[in-house]
């Protein structure tokens, strides 16, 4: 399947999604997550029409960047290292990965202009999964108020791989409410609006519960290194 029919599915997915939880479409957009494909497999998602792409590497995310020639919208998505911000930090529109205060500090100091950041939660409690306790975020957040180069523009998480859907919706449904507890703070440097939440296995589960950023690799571009 080209990377343009495998858009059409997700499209449709997403609108009979939006449909059942009487939620717009245009609410929700979708990051392509280039990072398991070529250059090539991510030109092709943006001749199909996607603007957000999504990488979580400082190398895979600095050649695309230099590919597309400043066409499209970069998200970083991963664990960020510290002293890899300056790699990025010129190349992103949002980083969906601030876990910590240096990390916040490095982005504030190597940043030219505001950069939109979500706060990783760790809501499912896994010690894989990086990001901060759901009862710290506020704390966080409100230390993040003097670092003028950063705007929290939402919540990010990951949910666990399981065949049982309760579970990430359990997970996606808890980042909502403390994403509502934040916006409704009207803090300045926080409005805190947005959720970055879903990939291939789980973006519908994630709508239905209010993602309005869906990071999709798998489902769209495929994973050129499993491919034949
Ligand atoms: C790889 C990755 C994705 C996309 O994963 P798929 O399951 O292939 O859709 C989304 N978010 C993050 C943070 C990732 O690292």
């Amino acid at each position: 399947m080209t990377v343009k029919s495998k858009l059409a599915v997700i499209n449709n997915n997403i609108a009979v999604a939006c449909e059942q939880s009487e939620r717009s479409p245009n609410e929700v957009a979708i990051i392509a997550v280039t990072k398991y494909v070529s250059t090539e497999r991510a030109l092709e998602a943006h001749d199909a029409g996607i603007i957000h792409f999504g990488e979580n590497r400082d190398d895979g995310l600095t050649s695309k960047w230099e590919a597309f020639k400043g066409q499209a919208v970069w998200h970083f998505i991963g664990t960020l290292q510290t002293r890899k911000v300056k790699n990025i930090i010129d190349k992103v529109s949002f980083i969906h990965s601030l876990d910590r205060l240096s990390l916040a500090k490095e982005i504030n100091k190597r940043a030219d202009k505001q950069i939109k950041c979500f706060v990783q939660v760790n809501v499912s409690g896994e010690e894989s999964k990086h990001g901060i306790n759901p009862d710290e975020v506020i704390p966080f957040i409100e230390q993040l108020s003097e670092y003028q180069n950063i705007v929290i523009v939402g919540l990010m998480t990951m949910a666990p791989h399981t065949d049982d859907s309760s579970i990430p919706r359990a997970c996606f449904r808890k980042l909502k409410h403390i994403q509502i507890e934040i916006a409704k703070m009207k803090l300045a440097h926080a409005p805190c609006t947005e959720l970055s939440m879903g990939m291939s296995n789980d973006y519908l589960i994630a709508i239905e519960e209010g993602s309005t950023f869906v990071r999709i690799g798998t489902a769209l571009v495929g994973e050129e290194s499993k491919e034949g």
